[in-house]
């Protein structure tokens, strides 16, 4: 594509934005409408707790029947965003910046609020805007970045879906396709199904919210992860069946580790008695689990994400370096976020966690890390 045709695919059309903004209003009116466990998250330093209405699994089952509903009734097609991915993707971005804005001008009018919640700010505009100011912040009650983050990974299996439909309209379904779309569904899935251990993830919990954590939630999460599934549009690959078997064990070593190591630290928070792998946790100092998949590692689950990562782009083959842009930065993103993980908690947890690092040295990656 040339670079002019490039940029005018880029403009939002009021089409595209208004299938972003219909999709947002559905994501949060379900929230509110549709049955949803209640959940309460951490004490935050005020002593104060929210509550999570965690009912994501349902609100995108619902999106996904009325969506299937709508085609039937051609009221709409399903290959729309696939259609339309260029404007969708700059939509989504100019939308992210402009709520990092509004959110940066709310922090700066809340700026006297007296409670230890109160905006932070590092006097950097650049800074502050893409970090956020405010730990939680609220829009006509709602939790705005528990709101992006579901509205995120739900827009990913939307666009997966969308790129479906597409590729059987022009004919390339592919055995690439199929597993690549049933990876990125099952994982979403999975996330959604748990989604009240979101409350202990450490975007919610320390993250304040800015343009980085809501490019992350609808650029990032709903566009870039969806790269394999664009390139696999236009793009042919013949996966040979001990190729898609060896793919398939990736993913599953992956999908357990993630979903074994987030369950163990949320299982350890809520009881931290419970038996890990059927033993008697290790604990240092009464607050850090040093086993299961956290006696591997200090942070085994971004290992195992990263497993998850390559899955979705080794079905793609080694023709082209465009489906690795995911993993690839997943590197770069896993190490630096580490890093500040670790210098929080080793503020915030001080010589126990210096304890807990030499019971467990690797970072992210047994014996290598
Ligand atoms: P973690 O779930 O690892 O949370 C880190 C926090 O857990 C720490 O700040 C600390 O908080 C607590 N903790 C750390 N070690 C221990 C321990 N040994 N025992 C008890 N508590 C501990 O990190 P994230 O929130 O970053 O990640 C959550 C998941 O989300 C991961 O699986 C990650 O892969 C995934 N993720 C994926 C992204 C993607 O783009 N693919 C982006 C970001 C996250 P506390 O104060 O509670 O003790």
């Amino acid at each position: 594509m040339e670079i002019g045709s490039l940029l005018y695919a880029l403009i939002p059309s009021w089409t595209s934005v208004s299938i972003y903004m219909i999709y947002l209003a559905y994501v949060a009116i379900a929230s509110f409408i549709l049955p949803a466990k209640v959940v309460p998250g951490r004490t935050l330093q005020d002593g104060t707790r929210l509550h999570y209405r965690c009912n994501g699994l349902l609100t995108l089952v619902s999106l996904i029947g009325l969506l299937g509903i709508a085609s039937n009734m051609n009221l709409i097609s399903l290959t729309l965003i696939s259609n339309r991915g260029l404007e969708m993707l700059s939509t989504s971005f100019i939308f992210s910046s402009v709520v990092a804005s509004a959110l940066y001008i709310a922090g700066c009018n809340s700026r006297s609020q007296s409670t230890s919640l109160k905006p932070q700010f590092t006097g950097n505009f650049i800074i502050d805007w893409y970090m956020g100011v405010q730990l939680n912040p609220h829009f006509l009650g709602i939790n705005l970045k528990f709101f992006f983050l579901r509205a995120g990974m739900m827009g990913w299996i939307l666009i997966n879906l969308s790129n479906l439909a597409k590729s059987v309209e022009i004919g390339s379904l592919t055995l690439s396709m199929i597993l690549y779309q049933l990876f990125c569904l099952l994982h979403v899935v999975d996330f959604l199904y748990h989604e009240e251990k979101l409350t202990f993830y450490w975007d919610i919990i320390a993250e304040r919210l800015g343009f980085m954590l809501i490019g992350g939630y609808l650029v990032w999460a709903a566009f870039i992860t969806t790269i394999q599934g664009w390139w696999l549009l236009s793009n042919k690959v013949e996966l040979s069946i001990p190729a898609a078997i060896a793919i398939c064990t990736i993913y599953l070593i992956g999908a357990i580790g993630y979903r074994g190591a987030n369950d163990q630290k949320h299982q350890f928070k809520m009881n931290p008695k419970e038996p890990i792998w059927g033993k008697p946790p290790k604990v240092i100092g009464g607050k850090l689990l040093a086993s299961g998949y956290w006696g591997l590692a200090r942070h085994y689950n971004y290992l195992a994400d990263y497993l998850l990562s390559l899955s979705f782009s080794l079905v793609c083959g080694f023709s082209s370096p465009i489906p690795y842009i995911y993993p690839v930065f997943l590197i770069v993103f896993f190490v630096s976020r580490e890093r500040r993980d670790e210098a929080r908690c080793a503020e915030k947890y001080k010589e126990i966690w210096g304890e807990y690092c030499k019971v467990v040295p690797w970072r992210i990656v047994p014996y290598l890390y």
